[in-house]
Order: structure tokens, then C-alpha cells, then sequence
């Protein structure tokens, strides 16, 4: 099921399953393999493994690609990033994932890439960037300053300039955003984040167009031995059947918390892209106010990642990486599946 004719609450729910047959699971089982009897297609662990198809088999008809999944998003990115020949010139947001930005800058240190930083919401900027450009790579909205791409007119752009265009979609999901029908190449995931959902996995795919995309970043993963395991690969599927579910309920807390944050005393401003479930609020008191907030939520979790079941929240300027750009009392918020009320109650006494 490359790409699915049903809705994606349903592909989310039906893909990746096996047959309706007799005796056969509903669901894929975890195959803890290191090996298989040779003369199969399976061969190795490595190589294959029947938990990581079931996930790929979803989160690919939900994008409408190939997925491929890997051991992080990180490892993702890595082996994305490995398809530019070495030298080459990439174009990529000022403002993404701080770890985007570690592997950006480790490529240029060890003269392997030359990347230029751009405003990614100045779709104009990126074009003229493009130019000589081997990759594009889109963060949308970007982590934590909630930016913006216009992925098609860029997509327009850097394709005629000949470069690939790289979306990571962990923030939308398939759900609110599809890059590849909007003229990217390759989407990449933290799974994570939303997909898997829960908190308890860590795990990566990257979704690309067309086969030859699919075979290069297969041989990417078989080459450099980034591969999940199959309890994860299971676990996050399993959170990926709720996805839809999930992602709605996160998505109405969020905005109806915007719409009471919003004008709160203590903010200096609330950032929200409009979908999802991500808000960044710049505390007025900056650094040391934001961290305060810290020691005073019952709900609330101070925790780094984001995506899960339960709210979290970080002051993202406490890591050293993260971009001078992005406001000292910025605090990103991972709205969960509780309460609006009692979310908002608990954020409100702490901001108080
Ligand atoms: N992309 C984005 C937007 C992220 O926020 C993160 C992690 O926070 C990653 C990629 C990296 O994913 P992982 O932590 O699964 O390696």
C-alpha cells in the first residue's frame, strides 16, 4: 500500500497488517531475529526484519512513500544526509533541531559539505540559496521557533536548481502536513515524537519518493548498521494506530491554550503555527523566570522531546546548541491528552 485511497485515520488503523487469514495475528508480531534460514529474502537482522515492514508499511501509505525506518531520527538524518556527494552545498534552516544542526556543522568541520543557514519562512531566501545547491533540507514548522516553509515554491525552486529536497515532518505529521505531494523527495521522521507517542521509544524513518531514493537509504542503513529494534519498530506502530486520535485531541488543547495564553502577563509573546500541538511562549522574566516555571507544575513535565500522551515543557535555551537566535525565555510546550482545563489551571499558577 504505497499510497492509500482510504482516509489516513483508517490507512493508520489497516496498513501494515497481515492477511485477513485464519490463525494469522491481527498484528505483526515482534520477530526477534538476528538471523534467518538462508535462501529467503529476510537473510540477516540487519538486513530485513517483518516488525520494521509492518511500520514502514504504514507510515509509508500515510506520507505516500517509501519509508525506511532506522534507530533514531537522528540516525535518519544521518543517513539522508550521507546521499550529497562530498563538498557539497546545503541549504538548511538557521533555526532547526539542534542535533540537525550538529551534524550540519560536523559535515562542514571535516570538509565534507559547505552549508548556508537560511530564514526557511523567506521562501525567496531559500530559492536564491538553492542556487549550486545538492540539498535542500525544510524543517516545518522548525524546533522551537515554530517557523514556517512555503515547502511548495521552494520545493519549485531548489528541484530546478537540481538539488534534493529533504522535509523532516516530525512536528505535522502526515496527518497535517504530506511533503511529498507537496514536490519534496524525502520526508524524514523522529518517531519518536508523535508517531510512536508514548514516551517509551526511540526511533526514525525517512520516507522518500521514488525507489531509487528507497534503495539508497536502505543501503544506508544495511552499510551502517543503524536499525531499530523490533520491539520498538512494534511499539511504534502500535502508537501510530492512534495517531489520528491522538493528534486531534493534542491539536484543540493546544489551540484553545493559545487562545488563553494569549495576552497572559507574564508572556512576552505565544508562538503557534496555527496546527499541531507544539506552542512556544517567550516568558517576559527571561532565563531565569522560564526556569522557575521548572519547580512549580504538577502536570506539567519538564522533560526534553516532545509528542507523547503526557505534556511536556523546556526551556530550550539550557542546552549550550541551541541557536543564540531563539529567545533565552523561550519554552517550547508539548501539549498531551489531558485536561484543558487542568492543563491550563496548572500552567497558569506556575506562569503566575
Ligand atoms: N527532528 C526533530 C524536529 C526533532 O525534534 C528531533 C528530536 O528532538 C529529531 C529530529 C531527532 O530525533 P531522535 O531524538 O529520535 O533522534
Amino acid at each position: 500500500m504505497l499510497d492509500s485511497p482510504l482516509h489516513p485515520d483508517t490507512t493508520a488503523v489497516v496498513a501494515g497488517r497481515p492477511p485477513h487469514v485464519a490463525d494469522q495475528p491481527l498484528n505483526v508480531p515482534v520477530h526477534l531475529a538476528s538471523t534467518y534460514v538462508a535462501g529467503g529474502e529476510l537473510e540477516y537482522g540487519r538486513f530485513a526484519n517483518p516488525s520494521w515492514t509492518a511500520f514502514e508499511e504504514a507510515l509509508g501509505a500515510l506520507e505516500g512513500g517509501r519509508a525506511v525506518s532506522f534507530a533514531s531520527g537522528m540516525a535518519a538524518i544521518a543517513a539522508v544526509l550521507s546521499l550529497v556527494p562530498g563538498g557539497a552545498r546545503i541549504v538548511a534552516p538557521r533555526h532547526s533541531y539542534t542535533g540537525t544542526i550538529g551534524q550540519l556543522d560536523d559535515l562542514v568541520a571535516r570538509g565534507l559539505a559547505v552549508v548556508e543557514y537560511v530564514d526557511i519562512a523567506d521562501a525567496d531566501a531559500v530559492a536564491a540559496a538553492s542556487v549550486d545547491a545538492a540539498m535542500v533540507w525544510i524543517e516545518s514548522p522548525t524546533n522551537p521557533a515554530l517557523e514556517l516553509a512555503d515547502i511548495p515554491a521552494i520545493a519549485v525552486a531548489a528541484r530546478a536548481a537540481g538539488a534534493i529536497v529533504v522535509v523532516d515532518n516530525t512536528f505535522a505529521t502526515p496527518l497535517l502536513q504530506r511533503p511529498l505531494e507537496q514536490g519534496a523527495d524525502i520526508v524524514v521522521h523522529s518517531a519518536t515524537k508523535y508517531i510512536a507517542g508514548h514516551s517509551d521509544v526511540l526511533m526514525g524513518a525517512v520516507v522518500t519518493a521514488t525507489p531509487e531514493h528507497a534503495a539508497a537509504i536502505t543501503a544506508r542503513r544495511t552499510l551502517h548498521g543503524a536499525t531499530p529494534s523490533p520491539l520498538e519498530a512494534f511499539l511504534a506502530l502500535r502508537g501510530l494506530r492512534t495517531l489520528p486520535v491522538r493528534l486531534d485531541r493534542a491539536q484543540s488543547t493546544a489551540r484553545e491554550l493559545v487562545r488563553r495564553l494569549t495576552d497572559h502577563p507574564a508572556l512576552k509573546e505565544v508562538r503557534y503555527p496555527g496546527f499541531g500541538a507544539i506552542i512556544s511562549i517567550v516568558i517576559r522574566g527571561g532565563a531565569d523566570a522560564a526556569d522557575a516555571i521548572g519547580g512549580r507544575t504538577d502536570l506539567w513535565v519538564h522533560a526534553t522531546s516532545l509528542g507523547g500522551v503526557e505534556s511536556t515543557f523546556e526551556r530550550r535555551r539550557r542546552w549550550p546548541a541551541e541557536a543564540p537566535t531563539i529567545p533565552e525565555g523561550l519554552v517550547r510546550l508539548s501539549v498531551g491528552l489531558e485536561h484543558v482545563d487542568d492543563l491550563y489551571d496548572d500552567l497558569a499558577s506556575a506562569l503566575g
